[in-house]
């Protein structure tokens, strides 16, 4: 579907005929393509983006829109954020932009702020030389890479043809060096250079063409797609913690089910992912998991937002369960849960590489979960208050509906939120369980001692 729609975007843009212009000076590679051919809805820009190109260009620097931007305005998406390219040097975009700081080690990029968006400033890099300032381990993989170089150069660094895109807000017009536009047209994905050096380099470019095409329904062209499975292996060169945010990426990208199955089809999966074993090796929360990747991608789809947190949760919610069976034989079952969840955290976010900072609100979604079974007394009016109450309710629907819980307690929950205070009272359970017994408070010495003083 997203292939036609594709070609009937392209078909109205080239109906002007491609009417590309070979560039002049220094530009001699690349194809102009003039705003009248490439019909960017100038809408979809963000203002930001415009700014940080006019700052830059005011000063006399080169500014373009670059990447994935670009790629998603031809397509008539709209761009979830923008890249800045520019020849201007990190200290020079730094001075320009009072609201800027210089971040990243591996790449030294800016980041301009303008209000909550943020838009990401590089500066053209140069070819890559292994004796000079660029870094390569034993098996070719870039490790630090800071050679500066014209935009030509930039381009041939970049991955695939439709992410070599450049776009001059000032003249309007696309740069194509690559001819990324055609391959867009075609519904290609393709890379530029030699598909095996290029994965050396870098392999997470092996993640990202399987991400890319199934958010952009574009097709891995055949030299691009043939070496994925020889140098799958590269990946455990990969630090966890790229792997880590190139996976997260993947997950919240909309199309994490269909990125899955083909991470699965290149044979990217088993030993290379951690977070992706856990998903595909527990069979019996591997409904529960794409029921939740599911969920994610549709919420995604509608413009909502989707946490982190709550996704990891669900991916590891299957070892929480096996490890509180085993501590419930000798524990009691509250103790057993928090003892099995503090395991599961150290053993799999450690390994997973998992933020600390989402791992909080993961356990707080665990052990809302018995409190869903208590429906008596005033226990379910304390849980509605919880602050992650929504949280707590969505995950508990989706062990419902992975078969986990009865359907039948989801919907008590989803009736009790929404019901006049008359219906809760009567949904409510008869309290059958053990009455919780106050402890008698001993009389604290204190005050004994204070007596004898008297
Ligand atoms: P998304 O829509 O997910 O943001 P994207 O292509 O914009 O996709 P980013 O990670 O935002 O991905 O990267 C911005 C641009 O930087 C890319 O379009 C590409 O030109 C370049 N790039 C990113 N990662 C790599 C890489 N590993 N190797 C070469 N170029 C890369
Ligand atoms: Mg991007």
């Amino acid at each position: 579907m997203i292939k036609k729609l594709l070609q009937k975007v392209f078909a109205k843009k080239t109906k002007a005929t491609l009417a590309i212009n070979q560039a002049d000076s220094g530009l001699n590679t690349a194809k102009r393509i003039p705003a009248k051919v490439h019909k960017i809805d100038k809408s979809l820009i963000s203002s930001a983006a415009l700014k940080t190109c006019e700052g830059l260009q005011s000063k006399g620097f080169e500014a373009f829109i670059v990447g994935g931007a670009v790629r998603d305005l031809l397509m008539n998406y709209k761009p979830k954020d923008f890249d800045v390219a520019t020849n201007a040097t990190p200290e020079e975009v730094y001075k320009i932009f009072r609201r800027s700081r210089i971040i990243g080690k591996r790449f030294r990029l800016v980041h301009v702020l303008w209000g909550s968006e943020t838009i990401e400033v590089s500066t053209f890099r140069g070819h890559h030389q292994a004796d000079g300032d660029g870094k390569t381990t034993d098996s070719g993989r870039i490790i630090r890479d800071n050679i500066f170089g014209s935009l030509e150069e930039d381009a041939v660094r970049r991955d695939f043809t439709a992410n070599a895109l450049y776009y001059n807000a000032a003249t309007e017009e696309v740069l194509d060096f690559h001819d990324g536009v055609a391959d867009l047209k075609a519904g290609l994905l393709r890379m530029i250079g030699d598909p095996t050096t290029r994965y050396q380099e870098d392999p997470v470019r092996m993640l990202r063409a399987v991400r890319l095409s199934a958010k952009l329904g574009l097709k891995i062209e055949k030299n691009t797609q043939l070496p994925i499975h020889k140098l799958a292996d590269l990946l455990h060169d990969v630090p966890p913690s790229r792997l880590f945010d190139e996976m997260l990426k993947l997950f919240l990208s909309g199309h994490a089910v269909e990125s899955i199955n083909a991470l699965r089809a290149q044979h990217l999966h088993h030993g290379l992912l951690p977070l992706l074993d856990v998903v595909l090796e527990q069979p019996l929360g591997e409904k529960f998991v794409m029921l939740a990747l599911k969920n994610t991608d549709n919420r995604i789809l509608a413009g909502k937002s989707s946490n982190p947190s709550f996704l990891f949760a669900t991916l590891l919610w299957h070892e929480v369960l096996k490890a509180w069976e085993t501590y419930k034989s000798s524990h009691p079952p509250i103790p057993a849960l928090y003892m099995a969840m503090n395991e599961i955290i150290d053993l799999q976010a450690k390994k997973l590489a998992i933020h600390n900072r989402f791992t909080a609100t993961m356990k707080e979604i665990w052990a809302m979960q018995p409190r869903f079974e208590q429906r008596a007394g005033k226990r379910p009016y304390a849980l509605l208050t919880h602050p992650r109450y929504r949280a707590g309710y969505d995950f508990l629907l989706l062990r419902c509906e992975s078969g986990e819980m009865p359907l039948e307690l989801g919907d008590w929950w989803t009736e009790f939120a929404d019901a006049s205070s008359e219906r809760r009272t009567a949904m409510l359970l008869p309290d059958t369980g053990p009455k919780k017994h106050r402890r008698k408070r001993k009389k604290p010495a204190i005050h004994v001692e204070s007596s004898t003083h008297e």
